[in-house]
């Protein structure tokens, strides 16, 4: 039996990992499941995959977690510190599916008891990228990538030397807006951008995608992953989703890694490494899909993207600004306060008062990162109080 814990159970990736842990229910023993404060939802996965323990970061959250899982012996618990020693005790796998920086500490928590990671969480590589890999390399915790492009990196770069490759490629949807004008974007509203074309997830990500910031993330996420320089990294727009990532090999050659849009196939990937499980993801049938395409990046439209890969060619800290002041701005757009095109200005904004506050240095420790992330949310919070009363 292979032991599991799933932090962000109740999530869109948490939700894939349940299927994938499920149908394999012979071969994992569920140890720990995590959620925010959705005490119902989570006290029901809990008991469909008879996890020993079910935790909650909401305190309040924890009267109602108890009820839930009454006469069941599943372990009810909540706040900061009990999801730490969740994720801290030593497992086989951690499924890290928590969304945003939140994810940061309990990550961490579980690097430093040697567990091997399946990380979605791909914000907590963009917060703290040196300092997270530094840990796992002195830990001995395995970093298997669980977000779709990476993984697809992770399968074809598996048992190669990654000098033989001169280019790193990851796809990208270009999100519901693709074909949309500059004049029109700046209209665009939450509903709109988050009804993703290709792939059903939750909201942060989804309105990542929709501005590209996602991408941009996620170039950041294998440059410290694959620890590849930026000018072996590109971006691809391809719009069915088919194709996820692309090596080029030396010679020219070519490989890709393709298969329908679906969570549970690089979740069970992780969870089955390095073995191959079965997977209750539909399989691919190329003659159904037809015509695959391919188009360059429009950074004017989409300056998200030209922002994250400028942070990650200056680095020392300037991603955790990056992420924090993206997580914030997303949030407000969300909230209607601010229009979409001034997720990006929040962002550019908060990365030049980083600097000129002289914050921009790269953070040491996990907990150094987590200490500029806040300070980043202030200056986030300001620009965004601006670019929101010049749109009202
Ligand atoms: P989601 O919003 O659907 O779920 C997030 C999960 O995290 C929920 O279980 C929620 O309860 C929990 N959570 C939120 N805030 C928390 C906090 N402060 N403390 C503890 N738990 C908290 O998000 P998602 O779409 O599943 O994405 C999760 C992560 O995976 C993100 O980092 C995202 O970028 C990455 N990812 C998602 C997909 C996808 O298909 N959804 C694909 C690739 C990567
Ligand atoms: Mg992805």
């Amino acid at each position: 039996m292979r032991r599991v814990t799933l932090l962000g159970a109740t999530g869109s990736v948490g939700s894939s990992a349940v299927e994938v842990l499920q149908e394999g229910r012979e071969r994992f023993a569920v140890h720990a499941v995590t959620a925010n404060s959705d005490a119902a939802a989570l006290a029901g996965i809990a008991r469909r995959l008879r996890a020993e323990r079910a935790v909650v970061a909401d305190p309040a959250a924890l009267a109602a977690l108890r009820d839930a899982l009454a006469g069941t012996g599943i372990e009810a618990a909540a706040g900061a510190s009990a999801m730490q020693e969740a994720a801290g005790e030593r497992v086989d796998v951690v499924l890290s599916a928590i969304v945003g920086a939140a994810g940061l500490a309990p990550t961490a928590a579980a690097v430093r008891a040697g567990s091997t990671i399946a990380l979605a969480n791909k914000e907590c590589l963009v917060c703290a990228g040196p300092a997270f890999m530094a840990l796992a390399r002195r830990h001995g915790a395995r970093i298997l990538p669980v977000d779709s492009e990476h993984n697809a990196l992770f399968q074809l770069i598996e048992g190669r030397d990654a000098d033989e490759v001169s280019r790193f490629t990851i796809t990208a949807s270009g999100g519901p807006f693709r074909t949309w004008s500059a004049e029109r974007l700046r209209r665009a509203t939450p509903e709109e951008a988050l009804a993703h074309p290709t792939w059903s997830m939750g909201p942060k990500i989804s309105i990542d995608s929709a501005t590209m910031m996602n991408k941009g993330l996620e170039l950041i996420e294998a440059h410290h992953l694959f620890g590849l320089s930026p000018d072996r990294l590109d971006v691809l727009v391809h719009p069915q989703s088919i194709v996820h990532g692309l090596i080029t090999f030396r010679d020219g050659s070519v490989h890709a890694e393709i298969g329908l849009a679906d969570m549970k196939r690089p979740v069970s990937y992780c969870l089955n490494w390095p073995a191959r499980g079965g997977c209750a993801a539909r399989h691919l049938d190329l003659a159904a899909i037809g015509a695959l395409t391919f188009e360059r990046p429009d950074e004017a439209r989409f300056p998200a993207l030209a922002l994250a890969r400028s942070a990650m060619v200056h680095g020392s800290g300037a991603p955790t600004v990056l992420n924090a002041a993206n997580e914030l701005a997303v949030s407000a757009f969300l909230a209607r306060r601010i229009p979409f095109t001034a997720i990006p200005e929040t962002v550019a904004r908060s990365l030049t008062e980083a600097d000129r506050a002289g914050l921009l240095t790269e953070p040491e420790t996990v907990e150094e990162a987590i200490g500029l992330d806040a300070a980043a949310r202030d200056l986030a919070a300001q620009a965004v109080d601006n670019l929101a009363a010049i749109a009202s």
